[in-house]
């Protein structure tokens, strides 16, 4: 059987026999849990985790040795950048359409008085973007600041690229090394199936179904949204930009998606989300390398499209309207939130606060939802992923294009 669907029964076991023991056996699960299915689950994403850092110093490195003219590495640049801005835009929109038009903060009686969150303050984003440059690469690496080991890479790769033949020994070893991290990665794998059921048995055992079924409609809310982001502006992508089937790409990409889904983390499925789309969906390494880390860290659409929904489901809740100028509002900030959340789990649920606060809002209401924020971020950060893969194959078609039309004209 492959890996996909081990992955998949292993999602399905975890759910079932988190939901059977939170129902009936409460007991056993909090012996379960701290036993079996949190070690399970921590195994799995300390393996990965693992990875990430040299992982994505290598490739980036590689990628931008690679592409080696500086210029091809700014056009790439700035078509991803621009992607990534374009749709975590649409992302939002669809979030606030949908909650607006649903209203899932009417649907029951929320007890707004006894809601209770206290924001950590969340980074000012001037500051995300002047500390892309890091001091200290080192320090960069052992904090795992993805932003500020990118920067680093990408100066190393371009020097690289720059002096060539007289630095062939080090790009040997960078690349060595990469071959080294992909095989881990591979491994690694071989463990996934276990480590999946761990967490989601872990996570829903935790969260039963009357959390869920009290939330339902801000849930299914937040799940249509991130449901019509992916055949509509995804699903686009792949059929209007890069010409390929949309069908084809979420088949191939799904082993990553299920992974992103237990792990609720882009940045510890990046290993894999870059090795799937490099041999699944054909994606060279020099853009897959540069594209998906960069999105792992600052593109989140999965995490906007929730703070759209829970934008308007708390203004709903404590009665307050907002105006269209408040919404663009919204947009703007949910943006800017987004190149700030780090992709990891949890994350973008503290950078609501900082949504909320752009409009006024109240930011203890993120207390109302965080209960059952566990099930939305695993959704939500499948497609945060998913949207890094299709802007990867958006840019590689359209460069192979770009190469094709200049071979033929050169000839
Ligand atoms: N867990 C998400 C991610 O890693 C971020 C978030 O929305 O909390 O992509």
């Amino acid at each position: 059987m492959n890996l996909t669907a081990r992955i998949i029964i292993a999602l399905i076991a975890g759910a079932v026999v988190g939901l059977l023991l939170n129902m009936f056996t409460p007991g056993a699960y909090s012996v379960l849990d701290p036993y079996v299915f949190d070690p399970l689950g921590q195994i799995f994403l300390n393996l990965i985790s693992m990875l990430v850092v040299p992982i994505v110093f290598f490739s980036i490195v590689l990628g931008a040795a690679g592409l080696g003219d500086p210029k091809k590495l700014g056009r790439i640049g700035f078509k991803t950048i621009v992607y990534f801005l374009v749709t975590t835009s649409i992302a939002i929109t669809i979030g606030l359409a949908i909650a607006s038009v649903v209203q899932p903060g009417e649907a029951g009686t929320f007890d707004a008085e006894n809601a209770e969150f206290s924001a950590e303050e969340a980074p000012p984003v001037s500051e995300t973007l002047l500390n892309i440059i890091p001091k200290n690469p080192v320090e960069a690496m052992s904090q795992g600041d993805m932003l500020q080991i990118i920067a680093f890479a990408l100066f190393i790769g371009l020097a690289l690229a720059a002096l060539g033949e007289k630095t062939k020994g080090i790009f040997n070893l960078f690349e060595q090394g990469n071959d080294i991290m992909m095989y881990l990665v591979h491994l690694v794998m071989k463990f996934a199936p276990y480590g999946t059921f761990g967490l989601i048995a872990s996570a829903i055992g935790e969260q039963g179904w009357n959390a869920i079924q009290s939330m339902g409609s801000y849930m299914l809310c937040v799940l249509a949204a991130l449901l019509i982001h992916c055949i509509l502006t995804y699903g686009g992508t792949v059929l209007l930009l890069a010409r390929k089937s949309p069908i084809w790409f979420f088949k191939n990409f799904a082993p990553a998606m299920t992974v992103a889904f237990s792990t609720s983390s882009s940045n510890a499925t990046l290993p894999l989300s870059m090795e799937v789309a490099q041999t699944k969906l054909n994606i060279p390494k020099s853009v897959s390398s540069f594209v998906q880390p960069l999105g792992a860290t600052i593109n989140m659409d999965g995490t906007a499209i929730m703070q759209g929904v829970a934008t308007i489901f708390i203004a709903q809740v404590y009665s307050i309207d907002l105006t269209m100028g408040e919404l663009v509002t919204v947009v703007l900030t949910a943006v800017l939130a987004s190149v700030g959340t780090a992709g990891v789990p949890g994350v973008g649920l503290i950078m609501l606060a900082m949504v909320l606060g752009s409009v006024g809002l109240p930011v203890e209401g993120i207390g109302l939802i965080i209960g059952i924020d566990r099930i939305l971020d695993m959704t939500r950060t499948a497609v945060n992923i998913s949207g890094d893969a299709a802007c990867a194959l958006y840019v590689a078609e359209t460069e192979k294009k770009r190469t094709i039309k200049k071979q033929r004209d050169g000839a």
